[in-house]
Parts: structure tokens; sequence; C-alpha cells
């Protein structure tokens, strides 16, 4: 199959798995702008040599969020996919600080693919927290949430340049966000 059917495909089957889903944030964006965001940003990363990985870029969040099974992944995209996908899924039997105390610890033992992705994810967070920050979501919990995202992201540096120039400008705008303007000089 061509290659950019097979993109199309799983941003379609993206759309239908996480069609209830929405961000987290105020503006409640539908959660596939996420995804697009994220396929998009290691699309470009890789200037749109690799479409497995954009392909597992999209279904990054399938197994995790929506309980995808693994097999039907393998059976639709294929088992390097499913591969990549299952290396940036969470273990949601463990209680929450582990699981983010493990996601700094694993992040330099990814594979390349995997570390791509991870970046590009924790780079449409904090945009989203810098533009629309979810409306439960004290200052506390979101200057928490950019200093983990920033360890974790430690751990991924020296994939990409450009994508870890994203990162930082995102990080940077989270932080502003929660900042008064600096006085008038
Ligand atoms: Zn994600």
């Amino acid at each position: 199959m061509k290659e950019w059917i097979a993109v199309l495909r799983a941003a379609d089957a993206a759309a239908r798995w996480h069609v209830h889903q929405r961000r987290k944030g105020i503006a409640q964006e539908p959660y596939i702008n996420h995804l697009l965001e994220v396929a998009s940003l290691v699309a470009e990363a890789t200037s749109g040599s690799d479409p497995t990985l954009v392909i597992a870029a999209l279904l990054h969040d399938a197994v995790e969020d929506q309980e995808v099974p693994v097999e039907m992944i393998i059976r639709e995209f294929g088992k390097p996919v499913a591969d990549i996908v299952l290396e940036v899924t969470d273990d949601k039997t463990l209680p929450k600080d582990e699981r983010k105390r493990r996601q700094i610890v694993a992040a330099p033992k990814k594979s390349r693919e995997a570390k791509l992705i991870k970046l590009a994810d924790k780079t449409s967070n904090l945009r989203t927290i810098a533009a629309s920050p979810a409306a439960d979501w004290s200052v506390n919990r979101r200057l928490d949430y950019i200093e983990w995202a920033k360890a974790v992201v430690a751990g991924l540096r020296g994939i990409s340049p450009w994508l870890e120039q994203q990162f930082d400008e995102a990080a940077s705008a989270a932080e502003r966000s929660l900042n008064p303007p600096m006085a008038g000089v």
C-alpha cells in the first residue's frame, strides 16, 4: 500500500477510536487535534522520511486512553507500528506518581522513534498548558507538570535539535503564561 494512504488510514482510525475524547484544557479541543499535532511534529522533525513513525504518532494514545487491543494495531498497521505504540504506553495499573517517575528513568533507554514521539507529545501538552490550561489545574499543578516534562525531556535529547527547540519554546511559553508580563521599561 502506498505509504501516504496508510498514514491517512491511521488518522481515520485515530479519529474513530478517540471520537468522544476531548483534551483536558478549557477549550476542550477534540483529542484528534493533539494526535495530529504530535504526528505533524515528528513528520517535520524527520522531513517526512518515516511513515511508520508518523502512523505510530497518530496511534500513540490508542492503547493507553482507549484500550485498543494491540492485536488490532498489529493487524491493521503492522508490528513495527504496534511496537512503537507499546513503547510509549504507560502501565496504567501503576499509581500515577510511579508512572511519572518511570517516564523520567526510562526516557534515555527508549528507541529513537519512541523518543521523537515522547518529545512531540510533551511539546503538544505544554503548548496546551500555555494556550488552554485545564480549568481544575492549579498554578502549582501546572508548574509541577512543566518541571516533570522538562525532566523527562532531559533524557530524550540528542535526536532532533529542531524538535528539542519546539519543546523549549513550548516550555518557555507555558512558564510565561503563569507570570504577569514584565513591568514596562
Ligand atoms: Zn499524547
